[in-house]
């Protein structure tokens, strides 16, 4: 009976940026419409600003995420070409290093030698990669993936207020946008939750409550503009 085992490690890595991606877009088109609408502005200019702020939004995560994830891309590879030189240089110091490694993870000193030996014969330098360095497969960093995936989250986050201000009256948008983000946003904390394994709760409110701060401080700041506009 093959034994399956569903870790969630394995997919917080894209859950955790899509998840921030669409509280983003929600969060700041949301407090935009409301900021502009505020202000007194017409059902289309509230729309442009809108439209505006998914594409500015969308492209600004897309080149945060390219560019923090190339660093960290090329980190990983500059430290893997630090790695092949000191084992070409001094592989008797490696094999004492992942020896050592196999011995603070509970290996006797004897067994973690082997290990240790077996595993640079077979392939020393993916062994130190994985196991000294840290660097995986699955973690590795791919930046393109990345930002696409973020931006293309805060697009579906952003989309859903946008929605709401093509679909309700001018005198309803105000709390339409505002319960209906709020709404979009318990969800999205819920599924985070779950999908994490973290308190669906204590999630809920704090995405909530961030939401609901940064909307009512947009809205107030467009009432003040509406006012002396
Ligand atoms: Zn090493």
């Amino acid at each position: 009976m093959r034994h399956v085992e569903r870790h969630r490690t394995l997919r917080i890595g894209w859950l955790r940026a899509a998840v921030l991606g669409a509280n983003d877009g929600i969060v700041s088109t949301a407090s935009l419409i409301l900021g502009v609408a505020a202000a007194e502005a017409s059902s289309a200019s509230i729309l442009l600003a809108g439209m505006a702020g998914l594409v500015a939004g969308a492209m600004s995560m897309a080149a945060g995420e390219y560019v923090s994830v190339s660093a960290q891309s090329e980190t990983e590879r500059a430290d893997i070409e630090r790695e092949r030189r000191e084992l070409s240089a001094d592989p008797e110091h490696e094999l004492l290093e992942l020896t050592a490694i196999y011995m603070r993870r509970g290996l006797d000193r004897a067994l973690a030698a082997e290990v240790a030996t077996q595993l640079m014969a077979h392939d020393a330098l993916g062994a130190h990669t994985r196991d000294e360095l840290g660097i995986t497969d699955t973690g590795a960093a791919r930046p393109i993936q990345a930002a696409m995936s973020s931006a293309a989250a805060f697009s579906v986050g952003a989309l859903l207020p946008l929605l709401l201000v093509m679909l309700v009256p001018l005198s309803a948008l105000m709390w339409s946008v505002s319960l209906g983000s709020l709404c979009f946003l318990a969800l999205l904390g819920f599924i985070a939750a779950r999908a994490g394994g973290a308190p669906v709760l204590v999630s809920v409110i704090r995405v909530s409550f961030w939401g609901a701060l940064a909307m009512a401080l947009t809205a107030g700041v467009g009432a003040l503009f509406g006012i002396s506009g």
